[in-house]
């Protein structure tokens, strides 16, 4: 059972190792306003801190949903002036960003698909030149969950309400490192060491590519850009600033040859994309593009996923996550990214990672393409990973080293 005190860690934990706010940095929390007892404890730790200022942005989904039901398309797609505003003030002032998320899985599924895209290319659009920030690590960021009602009904529908509450926030905090006797921030230091560990093994082989098959069906062949990087655990800030941008994390993840992707990709979770939870899809590919796919659930929301815009199509991330990782032993499908990418080997399709490029920050997007990198406004990702995910590294010299087995790292 998650008790006060576990919230007040958790709290702790994001502040000081999730964003890690340095003293007279403003934070920026963004939280549904169902949280805000939960949001209150971060905001108290953080000015223990020593936070210059926090500042919240609230929102609601029912209200949210509300403007996607009565608003036009055209009205959806006009993004005010003070909205980049007030992002692009912020990271001027050096902020670092902390997301809290609890809202309902799916809870979009009703809202028309075209609306939700206009929207969505209209916000990315406008707030495209602000992505960088956070993109390429110029300043802290993190994104953590806590449980919520209407999550929990969605995650275990057959439970009675209380019941499905208590089990998702078991389930959360337990992935997120925090129980009521240990040290998160110690805990997750020992983690991250091991997540670096991975990585620098892979970039010490420094493969072409890599073939994944599954029991699934899955059979494809990923390139690897060259001077690529395997990046897992933290980051640093330019001004080394340590923090980790994901709680929980389980993934080494490294940046796709954009024209080097072929074969058939079988995902192995549901992906829930706009509020819609696509089920039981497949994509093949060719020459780096998604030339054909399917999906049991919700393929016309696969449909206007590919076609957002040209880059969305072809693939920015490749990640590796072990089988018997901690999200997945939970055998619990958390219908949101940030924990079920966690419990599989992942794909992104869109944009990918700068840092997985050397010198891949400073780079223009021109000179990013040159080297192989994919580029657009989107940056969705799905699991393919599975119990029995083989996967064999491609040195240059045509030497094939087994680098997962039965779903696990060999190494
Ligand atoms: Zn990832
Ligand atoms: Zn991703």
């Amino acid at each position: 059972m998650v008790t006060p005190k576990m919230y007040e860690k958790l709290a702790r934990l994001a502040v000081r190792k999730g964003v890690n706010v340095q003293k007279d940095q403003p934070l920026v929390v963004r939280a549904s306003v169902r949280d805000y007892a939960f949001v209150r404890l971060v905001v108290k730790e953080a000015y223990e801190a020593g936070a210059k200022s926090v500042s919240v942005n609230w929102a609601d989904q029912e209200i949210s949903k509300m403007g996607f039901t009565y608003e036009s398309e055209e009205t959806l797609a006009e993004i005010p002036d003070w909205i980049h505003e007030q992002t692009k003030s912020r990271q001027e002032a050096g902020s670092c960003f902390l997301s809290i998320i609890s809202d309902k899985p799916g809870a979009m599924a009703d809202v028309d698909p075209k609306k939700l895209g206009a929207y969505q290319r209209a916000y990315y659009q406008k707030m495209g030149d602000l992505q960088a920030y956070t993109m390429n690590n110029i300043g802290q960021w993190c994104v953590i969950g806590i449980p919520s009602m209407e999550w929990a009904k969605v995650v275990f529908p057959e439970l009675p309400e209380e019941e499905a509450f208590e089990k998702l926030g078991d389930a959360i905090f337990s992935v997120t490192r925090v129980g009521e006797d240990n040290d998160p921030v110690a805990d997750w230091d020992a983690h991250d060491a091991e997540l670096i560990g991975h990585a620098e093994k892979l970039n010490a082989y420094n493969f072409k590519e890599l073939h994944f098959t599954s029991e699934l069906g899955t059979d494809v062949t990923v390139g690897l850009v060259q001077d690529h990087i395997w990046v897992g655990g933290g980051c640093f800030t330019p001004n080394g600033v340590y923090f980790d941008p994901n709680m929980p994390t389980e993934e080494c993840f490294c940046m796709p040859e954009k024209t080097a992707v072929n074969g058939k990709v079988v995902a192995s979770k549901p992906l829930s994309y706009n509020g819609k939870v696509i089920e039981n899809f497949w994509f093949r590919f060719e020459n780096g593009k998604v030339v054909d796919f399917g999906a049991e659930k919700e393929e016309e929301a696969l449909k206007h996923l590919l076609e957002f815009d040209e880059g969305s199509s072809y693939l920015g991330e490749v990640a590796l996550v072990p089988y018997d990782s901690p999200i997945s032993q939970s055998g619990i499908l958390f219908f949101n990214t940030l924990y079920d990418e966690n419990a599989a080997c992942h794909l992104a399709l869109g944009r990918p990672y700068p840092e997985n490029l050397k010198g891949g920050i400073e780079m223009s997007e021109e000179e990013l393409a040159a080297h192989g990198a994919n580029s657009s406004l989107q940056h969705e990702d799905f699991m393919f990973g599975t119990k029995e995910m083989q996967i064999d590294g491609i040195c240059y010299d045509g030497t094939v080293v087994p680098v997962f087995r039965n779903g696990n790292f060999v190494f």
